[in-house]
């Protein structure tokens, strides 16, 4: 486990009305569904009270009053209201489905979205285990939550205040015992539900933390085991899993007390009416068929209660899920239109950095009064160490990030004016390890431009030579590429970003070190699909091979967030400065390099398919 600076937000607040409120407004969103769940839900609540009345009513007036008629009247009444309430259950099994998929359906949709809005800094500090778990079991648990949960919730809730009402009606007194039972139950009730979820809270959060602790040592597992970290890692991962299981264990303990506690309650309220009916039965102010209904209705209160029970373990764990997603939905993009920002179809004219500052961390400036102009169609190349500010001035570029102070200019307005989409729909990137979707070559390809026609895929593919291989693939532009391109060289993949660039036809074309991990060969091909997507736009690149940029307009050296030389490839080198030195140091190291193939043969043909 390597250090992991990323911290869960603390939920301080108890069971949170808020977040409760949240979540069935969530499912109010779908309110049709909502509307017929509650009223499905109220009427089998009310079917299961009746029935209980109408048994009282078949022993008083039918069999101890032996009255065979009234019998068969109040059971066929009894047969037909089963099926009406049979129909009943089936529309609020039924709702109560739909209801649970369609608020995951708009969650998954609300987040996946709200994840698109986030700054890269946001992804800069949030492991990928942790977003993955709220797009996955998080959002479960809360569709089921709206659903199943609030189901039990509704049905429990209305059939005890049914039941309530009907006890009251047949006899107040014994009717009283019953309520007096309720509020008790309540408080108990309440009483672990507050604990549980402290509980299940710390387990969620343990959780997750084990998910992001799992994925980063898979994801890292070369490092991992460089550095031989891995008796440290498992310690750690040790006591994370020791405090998980402890907490989880305090869980089913507090869990497996509450029912118990609340049958005792029951048992205490039946010998209170069974005593009290007694006396009164005694007395003959009250029929037998009563005392019957009352035992009914207590123990009937049992299993809404018992229901309720069940569902508050789980129902706990959904709202601690739910306090995640909304945490995450309620992270304000840093960066957003500013009111009454211009969509403009494309961005044009030079393009200014006026005294940019700008850091990622307060205090750790990394571009300190940063000034430069670049001509509409010039073609700039950054060079620098490692740390120098490339990376960030492509970053501020795109406007991934903002100037901390000064401005980004392009064509003379604030780029701030403009809205994001103007911008970052119109620059084509191709960066160093390019990214491709799983998917077929051509679905690739048009991910530059969805409304592409074939004859536009493959005329880009040929403009920038990846049609040669493509054509030499088994099934040629209907390849799969397998999860990641994994099935592709990095050179092949370069190739069909430039591709994909170049069928964007984007103004603005930024390309990150694209050439430093390839072979010779493979590089002159990209070389030349560079020259050709770079023609007449404004292009940015950032490359270690020094002899890819030879033919920039400008070249800038960086240098601790500052330019340190700037001109083209002929000037720099005839000042005998920094790049001087970096490009004679390199050009002599190729050399070397290539002297060692010439030796010992090459293996560099990576476009061999
Ligand atoms: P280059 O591309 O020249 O290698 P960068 O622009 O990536 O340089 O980085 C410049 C400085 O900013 C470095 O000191 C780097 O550590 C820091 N930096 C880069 N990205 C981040 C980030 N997301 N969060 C914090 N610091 C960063």
């Amino acid at each position: 486990m390597s250090d992991n600076h990323f911290e869960e937000e603390e939920f301080t607040s108890r069971v949170t009305g808020g977040t409760l409120w949240r979540v069935a407004k969530l499912g109010f969103r779908r309110w049709p569904l909502m509307v017929g769940f509650i009223v499905f839900i109220s009427a089998t609540a009310f079917f299961d009270s009746y029935f209980t009345y109408l048994s009282k009513l078949i022993i008083d007036e039918g069999i101890v009053a032996r009255n065979m008629e009234r019998v068969n009247s109040l059971v066929l009444q009894y047969g037909l209201l089963s099926v009406v309430q049979a129909t009943m259950v089936f529309g609020f099994i039924i709702s109560a489905g739909h209801l649970s998929q369609s608020v995951q359906y708009d969650l998954r949709k609300w987040i996946f979205n709200h994840l698109q809005t986030l700054p890269f800094s946001y992804y800069d500090r949030t492991p990928l285990g942790w977003l993955m778990s709220r797009m996955t079991s998080d959002t479960q648990r809360v569709g089921e939550l709206v659903a199943w949960g609030f189901l039990d919730i509704t049905w429990g809730s209305m059939s005890v205040l049914i039941a309530l009402i009907f006890m009251l009606v047949i006899n107040w007194k014994l009717g009283l015992i019953a309520a007096l039972m309720v509020p008790v139950l309540i408080w108990v009730a309440h009483r672990f539900e507050v604990s549980i979820l402290g509980e299940y809270r710390t387990v969620r959060k343990l959780n997750s933390k084990i998910t992001g602790s799992y994925s980063e040592n898979i994801t890292g597992v070369r490092v991992v085991k460089a550095l031989r970290r891995e008796e440290e890692n498992l310690r750690e991962f040790e006591v994370l899993s020791g405090d998980m299981y402890h907490a989880s264990f305090r869980a089913a303990w507090l869990s497996a007390l509450f029912l118990p506690a609340v049958q005792l309650i029951m048992a205490f309220a039946i010998g209170g009416v069974v005593w009290l009916g007694g006396y009164e039965f005694q007395a003959g102010a009250l029929s037998i068929g009563t005392i019957q209904a009352f035992i009914s209705y207590i123990t009937f209160m049992l299993w809404p209660v018992q229901e309720m029970a069940r569902v508050f373990a789980s129902m706990q764990q959904s709202i601690a899920s739910a306090e995640r997603i909304f945490s995450l939905l309620d992270m304000e993009p840093e960066i957003a239109n500013k009111p009454g920002a211009a969509e403009v179809p494309h961005i044009r004219g030079d393009i200014e950095f006026d005294h940019v500052t700008f850091y990622y961390e307060e205090n750790k400036p990394v571009l300190k009064d940063f000034s430069l102009t670049v001509k509409q169609g010039e073609t700039i190349a950054l060079v620098g160490p490692t740390g120098a500010g490339k990376s960030t001035i492509v970053n501020l570029m795109c406007r991934f990030y903002e100037p901390r102070a000064g401005q980004v200019r392009i064509g003379g307005r604030d780029y701030t004016d403009l809205t994001l989409h103007a911008i970052q729909s119109r620059i084509g990137m191709v960066l160093q390890t390019p990214h491709l979707f799983s998917g077929t070559v051509r679905e690739n390809l048009r991910y530059g431009r969805l409304d592409a026609t074939n004859d536009e895929i493959i005329e880009a593919a040929q403009q920038t030579g990846a049609h040669e291989f493509i054509s030499q693939l088994e099934k040629g532009y209907d390849t799969e590429v397998g999860e990641g391109g994994v099935l592709l060289s990095v050179g092949q993949k370069q190739l069909l970003s430039l591709a994909r660039a170049v069928l964007a036809k984007p103004d603005l074309f930024i390309m990150d070190e694209a050439t430093s991990s390839v072979d010779t060969l493979t590089e002159a091909l990209i070389q030349r699909a560079m020259d050709k997507v770079m023609r007449g736009r404004t292009s940015f690149i950032i490359a270690h091979r020094l002899s890819t940029i030879k033919r920039a307009d400008r070249i800038i050296v960086l240098k601790d967030g500052q330019i340190d030389e700037i001109g083209t490839h002929a000037e720099l080198i005839h000042r005998r400065g920094h790049y001087y030195n970096l490009y004679t140091k390199q050009f002599r190291e190729e050399k070397e390099k290539e002297l060692e193939q010439d030796l010992f043969g090459s293996n560099g043909l990576a476009l061999a398919v």
